[in-house]
């Protein structure tokens, strides 16, 4: 019998846009011969999307307003044998739409609750890795009250992690809201933007030298595997939104042309920092290796990576021998073993 999938699309965060491109993909590629999909697009107001609306968002890639309450919308989900929550960001990859999925009792694709919030916040996030001896750069947490009370503080953190450094929304993805500040003048124009998005602001040292942005793919449960090591070549200063979604702005280079010790070591620690955050299903872990130090610091997981059939996470896997489609049945097949 074919399997029934509820497929969760847009959501409420920056990257609504980029789930609907996302969840485009995958709509595509489930075999039709195992899969019964239904979509239902969020708009940005988290209102679940009546099918014809939900049509018109994804061929759109603009979601009207109206829809149901998410709350209403949930007890229907319980006809679906899985869900496929191919949310990026806050109300969807942070363990809000996994924690009403649990409490419906509905398998889903991904990581649970624990494991979605604390890899969507990169301050919890940088605590855990750190505490599991993997190496990171240095970093502070400021909180929004913070900023409104005692700016002078959070000024003084920026000081002590010097210039330049990256300042970030603690819970968002696709660089929005993050800037690389060169220095003290630049600061207050970054914090303001990162509190804009965020009651969490981690401030990030940058490497002594520029990095190479190496990432690598992990799927399964609890005896996950690591796909190759892929790697980010761009021209600009750093891998922000317009270069990972302007067409030619960016290269992607599969296997990585990494020492051998190198790419071992990239795909041990991202292994580790799976079971470290408790993540399920499939992450994508981002890391920085400086070549001129040798260094390999680990930047971020990403629990829900992005998944049209140019990203990198299902080109790692392709280049693993696992076909786009096969990759994303195996996810609804770990979703269902989880239970
Ligand atoms: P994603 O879309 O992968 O979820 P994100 O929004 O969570 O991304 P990060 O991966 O944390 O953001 O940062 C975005 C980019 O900013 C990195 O890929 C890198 O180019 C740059 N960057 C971030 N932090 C640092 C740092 N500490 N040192 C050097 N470059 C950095
Ligand atoms: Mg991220
Ligand atoms: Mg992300
Ligand atoms: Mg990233």
């Amino acid at each position: 019998m074919k399997k029934r999938i509820l497929l969760l699309a847009g959501g409420q965060s920056g990257e609504h846009e980029v789930s609907l491109m996302s969840a485009r993909s995958v709509l595509a590629a489930l075999p039709v011969d195992q899969f019964d999909v239904t979509p239902v697009v969020i708009s940005k107001e988290g209102r679940w999307l009546p099918p014809t609306q939900t049509q018109h968002a994804l061929e759109s890639g603009v979601a009207d307003s109206g829809g149901d309450l998410v709350l209403h919308r949930a007890a229907s989900a319980e006809g679906y044998d899985a869900v496929f929550p191919i949310l990026h960001g806050p109300m969807g990859e942070d363990g809000t739409v996994q924690g009403l999925l649990t409490l419906a009792g509905i398998p889903f694709v991904g990581s649970g609750v624990l494991g979605s919030a604390v890899s969507m916040d990169k301050v919890m996030t940088k605590q855990v890795l750190a505490s599991a001896g993997i190496a990171q750069v240095a970093w502070r947490l400021a909180v929004r009250r913070d900023w409104h009370d005692r700016p002078d503080t959070v000024r003084q953190s920026a000081q002590e992690l010097g210039f330049p450094l990256f300042v970030k929304p603690a819970n968002l993805g696709s660089s929005v809201g993050i800037s690389k500040v060169h220095g003290s003048d630049e600061l207050d124009n970054a914090l303001t933007l990162a509190f804009s998005l965020d009651r969490r602001v981690i401030l990030e040292a940058m490497t002594a030298h520029k990095p190479r942005e190496v990432e690598v793919g992990i799927l399964g449960n609890d005896a996950p595997i690591a796909s190759p090591v892929g790697e980010l070549r761009f021209s600009a200063e750093f891998y922000d939104y317009e270069t990972k979604y302007t067409e030619g702005r960016a290269t992607m280079h599969i296997p990585a042309p990494l020492p051998a010790e190198v790419a071992a070591q990239v795909r041990e620690q991202a292994l580790r920092a799976f079971r470290a955050l408790d993540c399920a299903g499939l992450a994508r872990v981002d890391f920085f290796y400086v070549e001129e130090t040798g260094e390999v610091l680990l930047n971020e997981v990403n629990t829900m990576p992005g998944f049209t059939t140019t990203s990198m996470y299902p080109k790692l896997f392709e280049a693993a021998g696992l076909s786009y489609s096969d990759l994303v049945a195996r996810l609804v097949e770990l979703a269902l073993e989880r239970r």
